[in-house]
């Protein structure tokens, strides 16, 4: 027997359910669910998408047998209506709507008030007791959307507005409502006129023949631009085909006893509880949205129509029982009357997500662990990021002040005064200005008017710039890559188009949009920030903030993996606990010298001439890194802290420019000349690949004998304070076992001489990044000598794919677009290639050791998809930026929930 090809619902029964999207379309598996439950819908039915598959199939016709199908659904819909397609006494008016699998608001086609000709026409006038006005209203939609839907009669602007415009002008009407029956037929006779010039035949009279046109015609609108458009942007295959659904028309336009409305059972925008929407009082179809009139809050339906109100609440606890979700709903009401025309679950903000899921697992009406898969992880990363104020961006945007569009890498929203270095950043805030830090790339140098700035703008560079990744770590927004900026160095002025800025200026830069824009647009801290980070905000007084705390706990409860975070700085610890990070996986202690005062030191050591001097250099740098580490062993209060010995070049620690070399010269006593001379002798082609990592520290060993010194120094201090400690050391780079051996020793020897001298014992464990590619091929080994691994993710995917992530990004973005690659690899871990080395070498780590603990901190730690590769792998932790951590969190429970039981 052939699959069934049309599905009734009507008088409480449904051939289908909610659960037959596919067949139905989303609309008309949620005709037939409300049906079944009860609700007040129209009956109807819905043509499946099989049969607008088997249209296209066959070449744009209409399936055999299916006229004689429609037929019989349409006589049993007649039946249960009371009323006949086409008969002049009591007819049947229908709506004929379009409905795929996914939601496609809008984007394809659907005629109301079919059934109309001039002998029905009366008939219904005289079954609405004579009102003439509502019959001719409901027929002059019908031609005008049957002209332009069916016969495809369009144009800008819409023919059959501008004779609807025409009339109202000619009769001083405001709005449609104000036309009288007489107005309304002569619009019809203009309308049908109008049709039939244009179209090269007229509105068919026969409403059987009208209805077939329909159908057709929305199987047709599944193929227009728009619908192939959206489709594209959805990802939402050209072969899903979309559902027809015939349905009797209810009528919002028969008076002030009538209307149509749209509503959220709670606010798409916030998640509160409250049912939104609007309602417009005699009008029909998409006037709510249309703009035609102002509709009124729904709010307004409480006090105008209190029984009505109650009954849509009712509506609202019943579809929300059913869905399990946030409800948007189409209603009408005729004559004092409630029909629900649709429903399918509301698309929401990041707030929203949250919130409603939290609060539908509080209601019992979802389970814990669905709460968790219910939110994306991007729903939180939005919740935190400052806003823009939304009437002033646009506002900002119609007075034409959007200067250039870059990638959005870190989002969120900031205004602030344009500083073009990082001196200058810095020279500012100290000032108390906001400031919006704008460079051709950024530098590690740059840090700390990176630190400064509020917001980052780069012309070049991509998604993991370092400008990116630092704007991450440090929640900043940024906007990178855009290409429109070219900066005066001299004059100190950036341009774009034809607009020139100097410093001083105010600008403001949309992160989620990778939008900049000129002058200020007013912005705010998100919430949950002020409520958990900066405290200026009682959490209890949020509900977002609360909602995402008990969801983030559920989260702990479910999640196996650990949560650590990547900071460098005691305020950066802070923030990194106040979002639940479990330890700190990667101090980048290179980041600690580009301090106040560090620098100097940094440089002396660099230009030493001797090891004498490169120790006296050292010592002074001791005292510092040691007071960086008691910073940050105090905020960490006993959890892991996982500090990486030097790792960058040298050279990026040198003066960039004549002015700073001066400087340093006259900071240091050296000569101008020697210092050039050792910048032109650390100068490299390829510094990733060179005198870096544990390279550093086995050729100049007092280096990490000095930071080991300073960092066992302040975990004595910490303990003799009565705090706990965990340090745990981490030699970059290596990629033999003998590298880590020498690294490994200098540690021991210098942690030994600093308990000798305090009278006290601190435990902490030396392990290694695991980033070199030989390390993973050869991890077996090297776990005899490391008592813990941690990916270093970012130079392993570097290494493993033979790309520097500091030059590639152009030819990224053509990789992905072209489908070379399925994502940035330095976004989304590689499984194939990282993947398998990360693979091979847990296995053999963890046979060579078997309590090795094993983490990533390269910049996957924070992505939600890597997050889950890890939790696969059997990874202990993921360590990312601080403002990562609870999407951390929240995607390693996701990982969990979703693993198949037994892997
Ligand atoms: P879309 O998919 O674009 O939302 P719909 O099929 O929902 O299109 O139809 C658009 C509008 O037409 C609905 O919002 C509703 O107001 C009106 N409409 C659809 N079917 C009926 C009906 N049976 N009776 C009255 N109005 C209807
Ligand atoms: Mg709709
Ligand atoms: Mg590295």
């Amino acid at each position: 027997m052939a699959a069934r090809r049309i599905f009734f619902f009507g008088g409480g029964e449904a051939d289908g359910d909610g659960e037959m999207k596919d067949v139905l379309g989303g609309k008309g598996a949620g005709l037939a669910e409300m049906t079944r439950l009860g609700l007040p819908v129209p009956p109807g039915f819905t043509i499946s998408t099989d049969v607008c598959r088997d249209y296209y199939a066959a070449g744009k016709v209409m399936p055999a047998g299916l006229i004689d199908e429609v037929r019989a659904a349409l006589r049993r819909l007649e039946k249960l209506a009371g009323a006949r397609l086409g008969d002049t006494e009591r007819p049947l008016l229908l709506s004929v709507r379009s409905g795929a699998r996914a939601s496609m608001p809008g984007m394809m086609d659907t005629v109301l008030d079919l059934g109309l000709h001039d002998g029905t026409v009366e008939g219904l006038a005289r079954r609405a007791g004579g009102d003439r006005r509502f019959a001719f209203d409901s027929y002059r939609r019908f031609c005008s959307t049957f002209a332009s839907v069916v016969l495809g009669v369009k144009g800008e602007p819409d023919p059959f507005d501008a004779l609807l415009e025409a009339k109202k002008a000619e009769r001083s009407a405001r709005s449609d409502v104000e036309l009288t029956a007489g107005d309304l037929a002569d619009l019809v006779r203009d309308f049908k006129r109008v049709a039939r010039e244009r179209a090269g035949r007229p509105i068919p009279d026969e409403p059987l023949e009208q209805l077939l046109a329909a159908i057709e015609a929305v199987f047709r609108s599944w193929e227009n631009p728009r619908a192939v458009a959206y489709r594209e942007l959805h990802g939402i295959p050209g072969t899903w085909g979309t559902a027809v659904n015939v349905q009797a028309m209810v009528f919002g336009n028969a008076g002030q006893d009538s209307g149509t409305g749209v509503a959220f059972t709670r606010d798409p925008a916030t998640g509160d509880p409250g049912m939104i929407g609007e309602f417009l009082v005699d009008a029909q179809g998409e006037d709510v949205v249309s703009g035609a009139r102002t509709p009124s809050p729904i709010a307004e339906l409480a006090l105008r129509f209190p029984a009505l109100y109650r009954q849509l609440l009712d509506v609202r606890a019943t579809l929300e029982a059913r869905f399990r979700d946030m409800q948007d709903i189409e209603f009408t009401v005729e004559r004092g009357k409630l029909w629900v025309l649709q429903c399918r679950s509301g698309k929401r903000t990041g707030a929203s997500a949250v919130r409603i899921a939290v609060d539908l697992a509080e209601e019992g009406l979802i389970t814990r662990q669905e709460a968790l898969l219910r939110v994306a992880p991007g729903a939180i990363e939005q919740v935190l990021r400052p806003v823009f104020d939304a009437k002033d961006k646009a506002l900002a945007l119609a007075q034409g002040r959007l200067l250039a569009r870059g990638l959005p890498a870190g989002p969120g929203a900031a205004s602030g005064v344009l500083a073009l270095t990082p001196a200058e950043a810095e020279a500012r805030a100290a000032r108390g200005e906001a400031v919006i830090l704008a460079r051709r790339e950024t530098s590690p140098e740059d840090i700390r008017g990176m630190h400064a700035a509020r917001g980052l703008l780069t012309a070049f560079g991509g998604m993991t710039s370092h400008a990116a990744l630092v704007a991450r770590q440090l929640g900043k927004v940024a906007v990178v890559g855009c290409g429109a900026l070219s900066f005066d160095d001299r004059a100190r002025t950036m341009t774009v188009g034809a607009r020139t800025l100097r410093e001083g200026d105010w600008i403001s830069i949309d992160g989620t949009a990778g939008e900049v824009i000129e002058g200020s647009v007013g912005t705010s801290a998100s919430e949950v920030v002020r409520a958990l980070v900066e405290k200026t905000l009682d959490p209890a007084g949020s509900p977002i903030c609360q909602r995402l705390t008990w969801l983030l706990e559920w989260a702990d409860d479910v999640r196996r993996l650990g949560v650590r975070a990547n900071a460098d700085q005691a305020d950066q610890a802070a923030v990194a606990v106040a979002f639940g990070a479990e330890g700190i996986g990667l101090c980048r202690t290179e980041h600690m010298f580009f301090g106040p005062g560090k620098i100097g030191p940094m440089r002396e050591m660099i230009l030493a001439r001797t090891v004498e001097e490169r120790r006296a250099a050292l010592a002074k740098l001791l005292p510092l890194q040691r007071a960086d580490f008691a910073g940050l062993l105090r905020a960490m209060e006993g959890l892991p802290v996982t500090v990486r010995t030097l790792d960058p070049p040298l050279h990026e620690f040198l003066p960039p420019d004549e002015a700073a070399v001066a400087e340093t010269a006259a900071a240091t006593g050296h000569d101008p000349a020697w210092i050039r001379k050792r910048r032109a002798e650390l100068h490299e082609a390829n510094p990733m690949l060179g005198h870096r990592g544990c390279r550093l520290g086995i050729t100049y060993p007092e280096v990490t004998e000095t930071q080991a010194r300073a960092l066992f120094e302040a975990a004595c201090d910490v303990l003799a304070e009565g705090l706990q400690v965990h340090v745990q050391v981490m030699v970059p780079l290596v990629g033999e076992r003998r590298e880590l051996d020498d690294q490994s020793n200098v540690v021991r020897r210098a942690a030994e001489a600093v308990f000798a001298e305090r009278g006290r014992r601190v435990d902490f464990k030396v392990g290694t990044m695991i980033e070199v590619p030989r390390a993973a091929l050869t991890a077996g080994e090297i776990a005899h000598a490391a008592q813990f691994f941690s990916f270093g993710t970012n130079d392993l995917t570097q290494m493993t794919l033979g790309l520097s992530r500091d030059d590639i990004a152009p030819v990224l973005g053509e990789y992905v677009a072209r489908g070379i690659y399925a994502a940035d690899p330095f976004t989304t871990l590689d499984r194939d290639g990282v993947g398998a080395l990360m693979r091979m070498a847990v296995a053999a780590g963890r046979a060579a050791r078997h309590d090795l603990e094993i983490g990533v901190c390269g910049e996957h730690g924070g992505d939600p998809e890597s997050i889950a590769f890890c939790d696969e792998l059997g990874l202990d932790y993921v360590s990312c930026s601080p403002y990562r951590v609870p999407v951390a969190r929240l995607a390693a429970a996701q990982a969990t929930l979703r693993r198949p039981v037994g892997a």
